[in-house]
């Protein structure tokens, strides 16, 4: 049944340029040792190491997609995390707590071997809370004897415990029909209702401002919590009314602390982002201006990038920064940031409250740019000229021709390329910057893709 389901690329995905609805979002939770990540390979039908063998280790893609009868989902493993002092229960607990708040499904492990510990008990008391459904995976079962072992797992209250046996895909197949039973068409987070507030993601590495620029922003009497997105955990967006707009800030609960003092913190932070980022339109990532740019930073811009999200760089304690420090600024800038030169920058102080009104009108920016559709004939009597002035490289002997284009899509725009052959990414790379010369787009990441004519 290999060939049924088949795990692909974001890549791929992208430059197939496609349509890519947002997917629902399943995350996998259990103690460590039931085989998440096993089963997780399972599930996206390759053989891809994602198994450590250092306990700890944080896993770099933590998200991955997922096909199975034609349906895409997202799966994100919780596990690449290792519990601290305060112990293994409060650890799981806290993971599932979180996967409740920021997926469409949830999956609980367990191991049939073993049967319900303590710990799986904690978590299945967690997850019975659950507004999104839960689904319950009895892992392990590698042979027939160990069916009645299934049966027992009833007493963690989640309903029918589906056996499977990650190690050998027996009964993957059964879990996944039941896995996409269980996942709605589309994901709840980025339902937006027509004309409601348009969603924003406020992120950024620990310690930047995040919360403070929250409170700021609602202020501590005119904070909105929306009723109807509180989830029985936790109300998960805030309403903020800024320069006489709504917008819905989506998945605050972690900036309003709890959430925050979870273990195995950093891993529960990169989740945090990248599920707020999902369910976003817009992200304003925040970054420290008093201290230089970090790898951290970084990752988070292109989290943002990668996902096709709008982007605000907001660059906050800028009541901090002296001469000396913004000479250096402006370096890093040209430096590190020249793959997001398209993102409009705020200079903020959450303390103090400067240039914060003028988040609002960037946000708005990116969204329009991020909404915005060149008509196809505007778009083909500029590229003629373009590579009529400078054609792709000859390679091997043979010029490849750009025929014409079309901006398939906007929310993030994409141009899709028809070409005689196959182009390089320096020149995808050149067609996106005159592109932004010519049009703008200023906030918004565009994505180029290539179809090749016989
Ligand atoms: P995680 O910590 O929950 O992500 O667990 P892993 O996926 O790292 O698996 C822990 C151990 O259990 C590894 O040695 C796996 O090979 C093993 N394992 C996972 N699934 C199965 C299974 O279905 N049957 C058996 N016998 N072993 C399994
Ligand atoms: P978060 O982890 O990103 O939510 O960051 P916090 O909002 O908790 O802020 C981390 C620290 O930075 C706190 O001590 C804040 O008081 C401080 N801070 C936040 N914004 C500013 C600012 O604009 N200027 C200065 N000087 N400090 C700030």
């Amino acid at each position: 049944d290999e060939s049924e389901f088949a795990a692909f690329d974001e890549v791929a995905a992208q430059e197939s340029g496609e349509s890519a609805p947002p997917q629902p979002v399943l995350a996998v939770v259990g103690r460590p040792n039931v085989g998440k990540s096993t089963l997780v390979n399972r599930l996206l039908g390759r053989r891809e190491a994602v198994v450590q063998d250092t306990p700890g280790v944080t896993r770099d893609r933590i998200a991955y997609d997922a096909l199975w009868n034609g349906r895409r989902f997202t799966v994100v493993d919780t596990g690449g995390w290792e519990p601290d002092a305060r112990g293994l229960q409060a650890a799981v607990a806290a993971q599932a707590e979180l996967a409740m708040s920021t997926a469409d499904a949830v999956l609980l492990v367990v191991d049939t071997t073993v049967g319900a510990t303590s710990t799986d008990e904690a978590v299945a008391r967690v997850l019975r809370r659950s507004d999104r459904p839960v689904l319950l995976a009895a892992n392990k079962v590698d042979d027939e004897r160990l069916v009645p072992e299934v049966a027992a797992l009833w007493s963690l209250g989640l309903g029918e415990p589906h056996p499977v046996s990650a190690l050998h895909g027996r009964y993957a197949g059964d879990l996944l029909d039941a896995i996409l039973a269980a996942l709605p068409e589309t994901p709840r987070e980025t339902v937006r209702t027509e004309g409601g507030p348009r969603r924003v993601a406020l992120v950024g590495k620990p310690n930047v401002g995040k919360s403070s620029l929250l409170n700021r922003l609602t202020g501590e009497e005119r904070a909105v919590v929306d009723p109807v997105a509180g989830t029985t955990v936790d109300p998960v967006d805030s309403l903020v009314e800024l320069d006489g707009e709504l917008w819905r800030f989506v998945d605050t609960a972690g900036l309003r602390k709890r959430v925050r003092t979870a273990s195995g913190t950093e891993y529960y932070a990169s989740l945090r982002t990248k599920a707020a980022i999902e369910s976003a339109e817009v992200a304003i990532v925040l970054l420290d201006a008093s201290e230089p740019i970090s790898e951290q930073d970084l990752r988070v811009i292109s989290m943002v990038v990668d996902a096709g999200r709008a982007l605000v760089l907001a660059f906050n304690k800028w009541d901090l920064v002296d001469e000396d420090r913004r000479v250096r600024l402006a370096r890093e800038l040209d430096r590190e940031l020249v793959r997001v030169r398209w993102a409009e920058r705020v200079n903020i102080s959450a303390l103090t409250g400067r240039a914060v009104r003028k988040l609002a009108p960037a946000l708005r920016t990116a969204l329009d740019s991020w909404d915005r559709r060149v008509p196809t004939g505007q778009l083909n009597s500029w590229l003629s000229d373009l590579v009529a002035a400078t054609p792709p490289p000859v390679r091997g002997g043979r010029q490849t021709k750009v025929l014409f284009a079309t901006q398939a899509q906007t929310r993030p725009p994409t141009l899709v390329l028809f070409t005689t052959g196959f182009l390089e990414s320096g020149y995808r790379r050149f067609v996106e910057r005159r592109f932004r010369e010519e049009f703008g787009f200023t906030g918004s990441p565009i994505r180029v893709s290539v179809r090749i004519r016989e």
